[in-house]
């Protein structure tokens, strides 16, 4: 059995479930991210786990132990929550050492892991300072501190960087994954962010309305999505998704180019600059179809352009279920548009 193992997770609070009949393993030292959009689940998977809500259904094993129905105190977890959780009349110090002291842990070790800590962190300057007196990304390095203080091995955070600025966000997330690596944290780390999930996670799970739609590493989603949902989830733009009578179409936009001679007549409808590159949003067949162009590109509205792409880079999901569909060479939009 892996370092956690969930089978049959559900949680129910009268109509359709939040966590619906949920399975999957972490191994000992992974940083796994719940990825998905508002409302799928991830925060309530993350409070079963922790033991802060009880499952409708489901076993929950740390470690080899069935922690299903332990105390959160028993479960040797640390939680890092967006909010900080922090206490604001306590200073830095007292609010990193609260959970010790209530443990009882004795104060000549206390005092060892509090400079172990406050040196991994860049907090030892500030260590007197009371909440108030912090920035967020401070605050946020404190909430940090306190979870790596406990020396639990599992570490729970839910959007703990969605209170900062992008800048920070960015230095923030390389902070946590070399903390995690250096210390050997196993990690579920929750997130509507894909750029957060897909730049630390060692596998992400892509949750939809309180099912996994998939599970894998980072490249493993981008490059062989399991259905429309997560092909329409992950990448920046999303996946293209045009439907035909039985299929789905999908091209990503930073895989269609311009081909004068054998590319499909799409019709300009925007052009946006993003400086390294050109989102330009086209229509074809009355569907959207962006595509990625590098430098500062400008088309009038209503302009003819002639796009292509590589067979090896379209996807095929079913109509019906969703599901991707091995090796499909051509569909309607082939045959009409490329033969
Ligand atoms: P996420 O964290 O992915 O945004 P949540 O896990 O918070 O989503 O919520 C999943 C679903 O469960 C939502 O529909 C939400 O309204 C519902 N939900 C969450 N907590 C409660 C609760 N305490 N009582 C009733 N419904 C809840
Ligand atoms: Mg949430």
């Amino acid at each position: 059995m892996s370092f956690i193992s969930i089978q049959n997770l559900t949680k129910s609070w009268g109509e359709a479930p939040a966590v619906n009949d949920m399975s999957f393993d972490v191994a000992a030292g992974e940083f796994l991210a719940l990825l998905g959009p508002s409302g799928c689940g991830k925060s309530t998977t993350l409070m079963m786990l922790a033991g802060l809500e009880n499952p409708t259904d489901g076993q929950i094993h740390f470690n080899q132990k069935n922690v299903t129905d332990l105390a959160p105190g028993k479960r040797k977890i640390s939680m890092v929550f967006q909010s900080y959780a922090l206490f604001p009349h306590l200073s830095v110090k007292e609010n990193i050492l609260f959970g010790l002291k209530a443990r009882h842990v004795d104060p000549a070790e206390r005092n060892k892991r509090l400079s172990e800590v406050l040196e991994l962190v860049d907090l030892g300057a500030h260590m007197d300072k009371k909440p108030g007196q912090l920035s967020g990304g401070q605050c946020q390095r404190v909430a940090l501190a306190r979870a790596i203080v406990s020396h639990a091995p599992i570490c729970l955070m839910d959007e703990p960087l969605s209170n900062l600025d992008a800048k920070l966000r960015n230095e923030m997330r390389s902070e946590i994954r070399s903390l995690q690596k250096k210390l050997g944290l196993t990690v579920i780390y929750v997130t509507h962010d894909q750029i957060e999930a897909m730049s630390m996670a060692d596998r992400v799970a892509l949750l939809n309305k309180g099912c996994i739609e998939q599970i894998g590493r980072p490249e493993e989603l981008y490059d062989q999505p399991a259905t429309d949902f997560v092909a329409g989830f992950i990448g920046h733009p999303p996946m293209n998704l045009i439907p035909d009578e039985e299929t789905i179409l999908g091209i990503r936009p930073e895989h269609i180019r311009l081909d004068e001679s054998e590319g499909i007549s799409s019709k300009v409808v925007n052009c946006d600059y993003h400086g390294a590159n050109t989102l330009i949003s086209t229509k074809f067949c009355g569907h959207i179809l962006n595509f990625m162009i590098q430098g500062h590109r400008q088309y009038p509205a209503g302009h003819t352009l002639k796009l292509n792409w590589d067979r090896g880079q379209a996807h095929y999901f079913s109509r019906t279920t969703g599901q991707r569909m091995a090796d499909i060479t051509q569909n309607h939009f082939m045959n009409e548009g490329l033969n």
